[in-house]
C-alpha cells in the first residue's frame, strides 16, 4: 500500500499543528503532494568549507568551521543584540543575534568546534554573519554532506518562527522516508523511453536531494517537461474540442467580391507574411469549425489589408462582417481605410460609434437587420442589445487587449452559431509565451514590414538638451512634416499629470507661436468631439504639432508625421514606447523618435531606453519587457494562474516547453481522447490535475 498523497500535512512527523499551519499559510502547502511538489530556488555546496580569512565581501552564504569565545550584548535603538565573538587560525568575525539571545546564550557551548553556515555581512570593518545556522563539528561529521543542497523558497515569517531551510529539508526527508520514495508514474512509457527521461520517483528524490549535477539536471527537465506537458494537453485539448463541437460557417468558396479585389484593386503587391496569413485564414473559414484566431503583427505590418480581405470572404458567401476597434478615432480610421479600399467593389459600410446620432443608429439597425449593411465598423457600440445582424459571419477585433474577454464573448451570442473570430494585435508576444497562454487561439504572425521602410532613428535624450530638440523640431516643420509630442498620463485621474501635459502645451506654444505654427492638443478629459476635432485637423495638416497623452498610442496613421517625442520616457513600459513609435514610419520620409528624460534613471528604466535605441523588433522588445516584468504582469493578472509554474519557466525553458507542446500534439492527434491503453497513465494524471489545480482557469 503507498501513501495517499492526498493526506494533509498535519500527519506528516515533525511537522505538527503549528508548523502544518504556517506551511499553509506562507507557502500553500496543504498536503504531502504540495510539499513534494515545493521545488528548490537553487542549491548549496555543503562539501566547502571557507576560512575567515578567505572571505570577500561579495560572498553569499559560506560554511565555516570554528570557536565561540565570547559574548557581549550591544544596545540600540530598540533592544540590544547579542554579538558572538567567532574565530579560526586565520582570524575573528561576528555572530549576530537580534532574537532568542537568551536561548542562544544558553545553549552555546564556548570555545568549543562548531560549523556555522550562512550569509555574511561588512559592517564597521569586520564581517558578521547574523543568525547563523549552528552545529556542533562532532555532530555535524555525522552527518552525510552533499555539494547541492537544496534551498527551498521561503518567507520572513517562516524563518522568524524557526522553519529554517534545514528544517524544511528534514520534513522533506521524512516524506520520502515514509512513502519509501516511491510515487506513481505520470507520464507514459513511450515519452520516458523515447526521451530518456527520469522515472518520476527517481526525478522527484533528485530534484531534493540530488546524487551528482548530472542526475539533477535530468530531474529537473523531466519535472519541467512534464509540467509544460500537461498545460499543453489541456490547451490544445480544449481547442480541439471547441472545434468538434461548435460548428462555424463554412465559406465555401472565394467569391467574386475577393477576386475582384485580388485581380484589379489591390493596392500595392502584398507581403510574402501577410499572403501566408490569409491563407491560415482562408483555410480556417473554409472549414466546418469555427475560427478563433489571432493574428500577431507589428505596427505598420498591414493587418488591416489582411482583414479587409477576410471580410471579403464572408461577403462571398452572403454574409456580413463587423470590426470594432477601442477607440473612436481608430474606428474612424479604419471606416476611411476600408471605404477607401472597397471604393470599386459595390459593398456597404457603416461606422457606429458612441457619437452616432440616433437617426444614423436607426438606419443601421434597420440595414443591418434587413441585410443591407454588408460591414459594421465601430467600437464598444457594436455590442449594445440594439445591433442586431441578419448573418454576422466574421467578427474581427482590432488591438485586443483593449477589451476583455467578457467583450469578445458579447460578440458572438449576436448570432444563433457563433461567428468567426479573428483577434488582431500589435503587441507582440513572444511566441514562447503566446504558445502557453493563448493556446487555445490560432495563432499567425505577420513578421515582415511592408516593402521601403526607412528605419526609424530613435535617441535619448536629457531633458536639459531641450533647446536643441526644439531646433529640430523646427527644422522638421520646415521640411513640412508634422510631430508628435507625448506626455505620460499614468493614471486618467493624476492631476500632476496633465499639469505637466498643460505645462508642456503651454512652452511649446511659446517656442512655435500662432500664426505660423498651428497647435493640436487631445487627452482624455475632452469630449470626444473636442478629441475628434483636434485630431481631424491633424491628420488633415492643418496643423504641425499634436501634442497629447497616450490616447494616440493606438493605431493612428498620419503617413506625414515623422517625428515623435516622448517625454518623461522613463515613466513608460516597452511596450507602450514600442506603440508610440509606431506612429510614425508610416510615410516615405526619414522618421524619428527621441526620447526625453532627466537625469534619474531607475537600472529599469536604462534596460528599457537602451532596449528602444537599440532594436525596431517588436518581438525583441517583448521578450526583453517579458524578461523585466515577468508574464504575469505582461498578460495581465487575470491570466497569471496559467503562467504560475512549479518548476518550469516560460522564458528559460522555452525549448522544452517546445518540446512538450510536440508530443502533446503528436499524442492528441493520434489518440484524442486518449482513449489507447498506452495513454491511460495520461489520460489518469490529466483527470487528476484538472481536478485539483485551479492553474487551467485561463482566458476563456
Ligand atoms: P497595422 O498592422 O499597424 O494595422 P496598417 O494595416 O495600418 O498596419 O498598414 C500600415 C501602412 O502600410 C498602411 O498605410 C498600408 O496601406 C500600408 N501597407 C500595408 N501592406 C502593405 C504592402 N504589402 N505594401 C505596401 N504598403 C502596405
Ligand atoms: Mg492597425
Amino acid at each position: 500500500m503507498s501513501v495517499n498523497l492526498q493526506t494533509p500535512i498535519d500527519y506528516l512527523k515533525g511537522v505538527g499543528p503549528n508548523r502544518a499551519d504556517l506551511l499553509r499559510s506562507e507557502l500553500g502547502i496543504h498536503t504531502y503532494q504540495d510539499l513534494i511538489n515545493l521545488f528548490p530556488n537553487r542549491y548549496l555546496d555543503r562539501t566547502k568549507y571557507y576560512k575567515i580569512s578567505e572571505l570577500q565581501r561579495n560572498s553569499a552564504e559560506v560554511q565555516i568551521v570554528g570557536k565561540i569565545t565570547g559574548f557581549k550584548e550591544v544596545a540600540q535603538k530598540r533592544g540590544k543584540r547579542l554579538v558572538g565573538k567567532f574565530q579560526d587560525d586565520t582570524g575573528t568575525m561576528e555572530l549576530v543575534w537580534f532574537r532568542g539571545q537568551k536561548w542562544i546564550r544558553d545553549s552555546i557551548k564556548l570555545n568549543t568546534p562548531y560549523v556555522i553556515f550562512g550569509k555574511i555581512n561588512w559592517y564597521n570593518g569586520v564581517f558578521n554573519m547574523p543568525h547563523p545556522e549552528l552545529e556542533l563539528l562532532s555532530e555535524h561529521k555525522q552527518n552525510l554532506r552533499s555539494s547541492m543542497q537544496a534551498v527551498y523558497p521561503s518567507t520572513e515569517k517562516l524563518a522568524n518562527k524557526g522553519i529554517t531551510n534545514r528544517v524544511i529539508s528534514k520534513i522533506m526527508q521524512n516524506l520520502f522516508l515514509e512513502t519509501k520514495g516511491r510515487f506513481v508514474e505520470t507520464l507514459s512509457d513511450s515519452l520516458i523511453s523515447e526521451l530518456k527521461l527520469l522515472p518520476k520517483s527517481d526525478a522527484l528524490f533528485n530534484v531534493h536531494f540530488p546524487k551528482n549535477q548530472e542526475l539533477l539536471s535530468r530531474a529537473e527537465f523531466r519535472l519541467k517537461f512534464e509540467e509544460l506537458f500537461y498545460i499543453q494537453l489541456q490547451l490544445i485539448l480544449k481547442n480541439l474540442i471547441h472545434k468538434s463541437k461548435i460548428k462555424g460557417f463554412p465559406f465555401e468558396s472565394v467569391g467574386d467580391y475577393f477576386n475582384t479585389f485580388y485581380k484589379d484593386h489591390l493596392p500595392f503587391d502584398l507581403t510574402n507574411a501577410q499572403k501566408r496569413v490569409i491563407k491560415e485564414i482562408r483555410q480556417d473559414l473554409g472549414s466546418n469549425a469555427q475560427m478563433n484566431r489571432l493574428l500577431q503583427g507589428d505596427v505598420g505590418s498591414g493587418k488591416t489589408i489582411v482583414a479587409f480581405m477576410s471580410m471579403l470572404m464572408a461577403l462571398d458567401n452572403g454574409f456580413q462582417a463587423c470590426l470594432m476597434a477601442p477607440t473612436e478615432i481608430l474606428s474612424v480610421q479604419h471606416y476611411q481605410g476600408l471605404q477607401e479600399l472597397s471604393n470599386n467593389l459595390n459593398i456597404s459600410i457603416k461606422l457606429l460609434t458612441g457619437s452616432s446620432t440616433t437617426l444614423k443608429r436607426r438606419e443601421i439597425h434597420e440595414s443591418l437587420e434587413n441585410g443591407d449593411l454588408n460591414i459594421l465598423i465601430g467600437t464598444h457600440a457594436l455590442l449594445e442589445e440594439k445591433v442586431k445582424f441578419k448573418n454576422l459571419g466574421l467578427a474581427i477585433i482590432d488591438e485586443q487587449h483593449r477589451f476583455g474577454v467578457a467583450q469578445r464573448s458579447k460578440l458572438w451570442k449576436k448570432n444563433t452559431s457563433p461567428p468567426h473570430i479573428l483577434v488582431m494585435t500589435a503587441t507582440p508576444i513572444p511566441r514562447t509565451l503566446a504558445m502557453s497562454v493563448y493556446g487555445d487561439l490560432d495563432i499567425s504572425i505577420i513578421d515582415e514590414l511592408p516593402p521601403g521602410r526607412q528605419a526609424i532613428k530613435t535617441v535619448h535624450r536629457f531633458d536639459t538638451n531641450r533647446l536643441k530638440v526644439m531646433r529640430f523640431m523646427r527644422d522638421e516643420i520646415e521640411k513640412g512634416r508634422q510631430i508628435y509630442v507625448v506626455y505620460p498620463l499614468i493614471q486618467e485621474s493624476s492631476a500632476l499629470d496633465y499639469k505637466d501635459l498643460m505645462d508642456g502645451y503651454e512652452s511649446i506654444v511659446r517656442e512655435f507661436p500662432l500664426p505660423k505654427y498651428q497647435i493640436s492638443i487631445v487627452h482624455g478629459k475632452m469630449k470626444p468631439a473636442d478629441k475628434e476635432y483636434e485630431m481631424q485637423r491633424f491628420v488633415k495638416g492643418e496643423t504641425q504639432i499634436m501634442v497629447a497623452t497616450t490616447v494616440i498610442e493606438v493605431g493612428v496613421n498620419v503617413p506625414n508625421a515623422s517625428v515623435m517625442i516622448i517625454e518623461s520616457a522613463e515613466r513608460f513600459g516597452l511596450a507602450q514606447l514600442h506603440q508610440l513609435r509606431g506612429r510614425v514610419g508610416r510615410g516615405a520620409e526619414q522618421s524619428y523618435c527621441i526620447l526625453m528624460t532627466s537625469y534619474k534613471l531607475s537600472q529599469d528604466s536604462k534596460i528599457r531606453l537602451e532596449t528602444m535605441t537599440r532594436t525596431s523588433d517588436g518581438f525583441e522588445i517583448a521578450e526583453v519587457d517579458l524578461k523585466l516584468r515577468g508574464p504575469g504582469d505582461i498578460m495581465g493578472t487575470q491570466q497569471s494562474g496559467v503562467l504560475n509554474l512549479k518548476i518550469a519557466d516560460v522564458i528559460k525553458d522555452k525549448d522544452i516547453l517546445q518540446d512538450a507542446r510536440f508530443h502533446a500534439k503528436r499524442i492528441l492527434s493520434s489518440d484524442p481522447s486518449l482513449g489507447f491503453p498506452e495513454h491511460k497513465i495520461i489520460l489518469q494524471t490529466y483527470r487528476a490535475l484538472s481536478k485539483y489545480k485551479n492553474i487551467w482557469n485561463y482566458i476563456s
